[in-house]
């Protein structure tokens, strides 16, 4: 690894770091447009990621660039951004620097205010090991990882007939979503969809319409941040739809061919199913562990920093920490948040800049949740208003249209939606050994896969990093 290197401001204006290009960071950054600031906004993805329809990207609806344009396109005609790739491992407040890591090289940014948007992990309660047969759906390589595992499961289900393994196909054509949350419910929501419309007429030897879609929970409700009257809604629609839905049932174990559930009586069971989503728990970003032990700030138990009500750091008013890092009066994690404390964030370094006064507070606004369970079915909170059904999947599609970022995406994103929900088809079921693969594989080399600025890793120097042949079977099937 390189010595870091000191990065000097372009000018002698003052100097903004964002670290991510997520919601919070993308609308902070916005937000300065027209402040006489340089920016720096450093992320670890190249693109804005909108989450919320990650889901469409892993069951085939969406291609991951509509979903994930480039953060230097998007802020192209914004000449006091510069937008860098880097994974920022370190904030030192005392200094006012930031460490970042390119793959071997390492860079230091000064700053004069700082504004932390890192966003959340996946979490998974202790049990990292579970990431390697359910993976979770934060990323994009998340949401390619699991189309293949979906579509793949399907293939692999086809074979077994074809070859007469029969005693494979209960465990081949089972998927269980764990988490029923929103991304879980929409999920299985979208498994089943695909199982009974999209690949109906695709196989020869399988019926796709007997997958098995399992949904757990160890809540006793879908949904809970709906209440019980929309998870009740979402719930039936689910059952509906052929998805079993299980809940007061807690993961203790999760391996390549199944998962073990422990029910409220304390009886364990297992589900054999190769095909497995992980959708339940959110960590956030280690950075917030870091601005908390240098600041004296607490931190709760998903990692979140407990800010000031302004989103500042104690005794630090220079930095401000947004989105799912943050814990404050139970703000949930969701974009609207990362928006608007993004926005907040820049108005406040404007308003300093122009010697005027701070607000005291970050007042957020709710504008309330949606969560789709299927075509032409999804539930909405909205202030007192509680909808369920095609109204709600309506405000859900106008909804998330509007936030995708892009004119292009908009319109492609518009086409697909009519491709998949008027029609039965999806134009983006591509999946490669690559994608299925790679994550594991790379977990296995460890430290002997070390990127390099040349774009090829350095080769492993012995044969060890070759998978024995027990690791092979999770490769193979998983
Ligand atoms: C599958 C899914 C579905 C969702 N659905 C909805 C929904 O329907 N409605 C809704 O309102 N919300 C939804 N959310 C939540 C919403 O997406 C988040 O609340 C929002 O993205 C938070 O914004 P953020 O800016 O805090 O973090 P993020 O959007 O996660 O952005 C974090 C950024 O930081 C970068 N980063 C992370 N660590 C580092 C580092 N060390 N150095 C440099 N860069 C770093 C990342 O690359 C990323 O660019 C969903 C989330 C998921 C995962």
């Amino acid at each position: 690894m390189s010595q870091p290197t000191t990065t000097a401001p372009p000018t002698g204006r003052h100097r903004v770091v964002i670290i991510g290009s997520g919601f919070g960071g993308l609308f902070s950054a916005r937000a300065l447009k027209h402040a006489d600031v340089d920016i720096v906004l450093i992320s670890s993805t190249s693109h804005h990621l909108f989450q919320p329809l990650l889901y469409q990207v892993a069951t085939g609806i969406l291609s991951e660039g509509v979903i994930a344009p480039s953060i230097r396109e998007v802020l192209a005609r914004q000449r006091n951004v510069t937008c860098l790739f880097g994974h920022v491992d370190a904030i030192d407040l005392a200094t006012r620097t930031i460490t970042a890591r390119t793959l071997d090289s390492t860079q230091e940014y000064s700053y004069d205010s700082l504004i932390v948007a890192a966003g959340a992990g996946q979490s998974y309660f202790g049990n990292d090991h579970f990431a390697r047969y359910a993976p979770g759906m934060k990323s994009i390589d998340d949401a390619l990882e699991l189309r293949g595992r979906i579509f793949g499961s399907f293939e692999l289900a086809e074979l077994a007939a074809s070859s007469g393994r029969e005693q494979d196909l209960s465990r081949l054509m089972t998927f269980v979503v764990v988490g029923a949350g929103p991304t879980g419910v929409e999920m299985a929501g979208q498994i089943a969809e695909l199982s009974k419309r999209t690949l109906k007429h695709d196989f020869r030897r399988i019926n796709s319409k007997e997958a098995h879609v399992v949904l757990v929970d160890a809540a006793d409700q879908v949904l809970p941040a709906f209440g019980t009257h929309l998870g009740g809604r979402a719930e039936a629609r689910l059952k509906q739809m052929g998805v079993e839905v299980q809940l007061g049932a807690k993961v203790v174990d999760v391996d390549n061919d199944g998962i073990v559930i422990e029910d409220k009586d304390g009886q364990r069971r297992r589900i054999e199913a190769l095909c497995k989503v992980w959708a339940a728990g959110v960590q956030a970003s280690p950075l917030g562990a870091q601005l908390a032990e240098q600041s004296g700030a607490g931190i709760d138990r998903s990692g979140r920093v407990e800010v000031e009500p302004d989103l500042t750091l104690p005794g630090h008013p220079e930095v401000f920490v947004v989105g799912d890092m943050i814990s404050l009066d139970n703000l949930p994690g969701v974009a609207q948040n990362a928006i608007q404390g993004g926005r907040f964030a820049a108005r406040q370094i404007i308003r300093r800049l122009k010697g005027e006064p701070t607000q005291p507070a970050f007042h957020y606004k709710d504008k309330g949740s949606m969560a789709t369970i299927s075509r032409f079915s999804a539930v909405a909170s909205i202030g007192k208003a509680q909808l369920s059904g095609f109204i709600a999947w309506l405000m859900w599609l106008g909804v998330h249209l509007v936030y995708i970022i892009g004119f292009k995406s908009q319109i492609t994103t518009l086409l697909h939606w009519a491709v998949s929900f008027l029609g039965r088809g999806r134009g983006e079921r591509t999946s490669t050994e690559q994608q299925i693969y790679a994550r594991v594989a790379i977990e296995k080399l460890g430290d002997r896969f070390t990127p390099r600025s040349g774009l090829s890793p350095t080769p492993p120097s012995d044969q060890s990093a070759v998978p024995a042949p027990e690791q092979e079977r999770h490769l193979s099937a998983g």
